[in-house]
């Protein structure tokens, strides 16, 4: 029997009505003849409010038991769903991240997957029983502890149970009806697209799109597991196929830039009059990296003396704090005038395999964003997307205007 992976957000099993729902899309594909894993996440706001719990025990928590509070949420719906299941007379069970088992690193809080062993979902399958899995979670061998995989993990549970058990598809069930050219909420004029190519849905979720998260979107591309992006909300009965993220080749009418995301979780710090000799990127960014902290614009400039340089960069806001202080002990090997920093900046960035070919894009959005008086404090590009970071104030106006530009507004 072809088998598929269903998995539902938090808002699509927010209480107990919706789940009754999800029990019902479900209903459609058993009889349609599939054999059917389900992962669910926690109830909206659920897991926000387990992670304010463990801060406020003690805000320097063990993070191995931030991940025994936090995985709990996703064991409330899985029971439920399966409860529900059963009342529909479908044959149903739970099963927890360990139960399966689901092996991971030891990297508490954001745990990456190392190893799923579909025999026991596989026993589940021929007793006829949809398999309901906790998402967001699972184990390090090892020491034998609970693991979570990062804020917006239960989409990588699914697509890794899709590669494992060899499912036909990965559907992802959210809030939105599939991938937008833009986040919906913000621009009202935003598209949704019929297919993505998997390298676009990459950037754009590394880029701020948080519809998926980063890491589903590679271990789909990896195992080339056929995932769409579809909502929870149309009727059972008349559900809409979404969003196919797939290869360039599956795709007939590509765009030059397909769609726009923002970022907030970048900070920017500014070293000034610096002294311009070899070795100074070293003394700044290897510090950095050597605690574990990600550097992604950065630009170089004569600073305003003429003699010395400016360097900016960005880090993630989480570790802004962090960075400022490794730079300020850092003073006297790297001699600079003054540092400065910003959180409030945003990071707007334009994605599409098509920049391969087309010269001039990004220029192209240089000039829109001056036109509308909206300073871009640092830029970088690579092949298939182009960054910008401006004043955080300037964000919905700027990615409306980028938008536009690149004819990605609705008629
Ligand atoms: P879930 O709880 O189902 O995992 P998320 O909140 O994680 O849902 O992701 C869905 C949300 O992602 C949508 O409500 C939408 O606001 C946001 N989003 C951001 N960028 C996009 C995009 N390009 N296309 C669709 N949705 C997007
Ligand atoms: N419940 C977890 C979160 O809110 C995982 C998920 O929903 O994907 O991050
Ligand atoms: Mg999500």
């Amino acid at each position: 029997m072809p088998r598929l992976v269903m998995k539902f957000g938090g808002t699509s099993v927010a209480n107990v009505d919706r789940i009754r729902n999800v029990a019902r899309h479900v209903a459609r594909e058993v009889a349609a003849g599939y054999e059917v894993a389900v992962v669910v996440s926690a109830m909206s706001g659920k897991t926000n409010e387990l992670v304010a719990f463990v801060k406020d025990a003690n805000p320097l928590y063990d993070e191995a038991e931030y991940d025994a509070v936090v995985a709990s949420g996703e064991q409330v719906t899985s029971g439920l769903l399966a409860i529900a299941l059963r009342k529909d007379g479908i044959k149903a069970r739970s099963w927890q991240g360990w139960q399966i088992p689901i092996l991971t690193s030891d990297a508490h809080g954001s745990a990456r997957i190392a190893e799923i062993d579909g025999s026991r979902l596989n026993g589940g399958f021929a007793r006829g029983e949809v398999a309901v899995i906790a998402g967001f979670q699972g184990m390090h061998a090892e020491s034998g502890r609970l693991t979570t995989l990062g804020r917006g993990g239960s989409d990588t549970s699914a697509v890794a149970i899709a590669a494992a058990i060899g499912a036909e598809r990965c559907d992802i069930y959210t809030d939105v009806d599939g991938v937008y050219t833009t986040d919906p909420r913000v621009v009202p004029k935003a598209q949704r697209m019929e297919r993505v190519t998997f390298e676009e849905m990459l950037e754009m979720a590394s880029l701020g799109a948080k519809v998926l998260q980063v890491r589903s979107v590679e271990l789909a591309m990896v195992h080339r597991v056929p995932t769409t992006v579809r909502s929870s909300f149309d009727p059972p009965d008349a559900a809409r196929p979404g969003t196919l993220i797939c290869d360039e080749d599956d795709i007939v009418e590509q765009q030059i830039i397909t769609g726009i995301a923002f970022s907030k979780d970048e900070a920017q710090i500014t070293l000034r009059n610096l002294k311009d000799s070899p070795g100074i990127a070293a003394a700044i960014f290897g510090p950095l990296a050597d605690a574990n902290i990600n550097v992604d614009m950065i630009i170089q400039t004569v600073s305003g003396d003429q003699a010395t340089t400016d360097m900016t960069f960005t880090v993630p806001t989480a570790d802004y704090e962090r960075a400022r202080a490794i730079l300020d002990a850092q003073s006297a090997t790297i001699a600079f005038g003054q540092i400065e920093g910003a959180t409030d900046v945003v990071k707007i960035s334009a994605i599409g395999v098509g920049m391969r070919s087309h010269a001039g894009v990004a220029a192209k959005a240089f000039r829109a964003l001056a036109q509308k008086g909206i300073n871009i404090r640092a830029i970088t590009t690579s092949e298939i997307k182009f960054s910008v970071l401006i004043d955080a104030a300037y964000t919905e106006l700027a990615v409306r205007t980028l938008h536009s530009l690149y004819g990605l507004d609705q008629a």
